[in-house]
């Protein structure tokens, strides 16, 4: 027997499946991913159970509690129970680019689930750049034109 082979671990039978070991910034994403969804999850089912408008514990807008001005969020919580609850049209009422953005910000997450979770990419595979940027013109618009009079249809009422 050759005496540098003595030493040596048996080889693997043939079928063997190598163990699955995670690198330790796929497990960080992982956590992330996981923390981000059960906060998710228990803030949709807080907001599911009790509604904004009633106030409660809620924080209040302190752009609007200050100024009476609406800023891009004003009406987001009172609008997310709507939604939670299927009445689209009072939540559109409240905050019609929360309505509109918020199916984009479902799709993401979930997005982000499957390539955790299930190793798959579901489309789109990259989020243009160019899409963030309209996105963040499309709130600083919006955030202006709900305080203007002829688009207070655009503010929480
Ligand atoms: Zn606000």
């Amino acid at each position: 027997m050759n005496p540098e082979l003595a030493h040596a671990a048996p080889p693997a039978p043939p079928d063997a499946v190598p163990p699955i070991i995670q690198p330790r910034s796929e497990r960080w994403r992982t956590v992330a991913v996981l923390t981000l969804g059960f906060a998710v999850l228990a803030g949709a089912a807080v907001m599911f159970l009790f509604n904004p408008t009633d106030g409660g514990f809620y924080p209040r807008c302190a752009l609007h509690t200050l100024t009476g001005l609406h800023c891009p969020g004003c009406g987001g919580l009172r609008a997310t129970h709507q939604l939670l609850h299927g009445n689209v049209a009072e939540a559109f009422r409240l905050n019609p680019l929360w309505v509109i953005v918020a199916p984009f910000v479902v799709w993401l997450l979930l997005r982000e689930a499957a390539r955790t979770f299930l190793g798959r990419a579901l489309p789109p595979r990259r989020v243009s750049v160019w899409w963030i940027w309209m996105l963040a013109v499309a709130v600083v618009l919006f955030g202006i034109l709900r305080n203007l009079p002829a688009f207070r249809w655009l503010a929480p009422s």
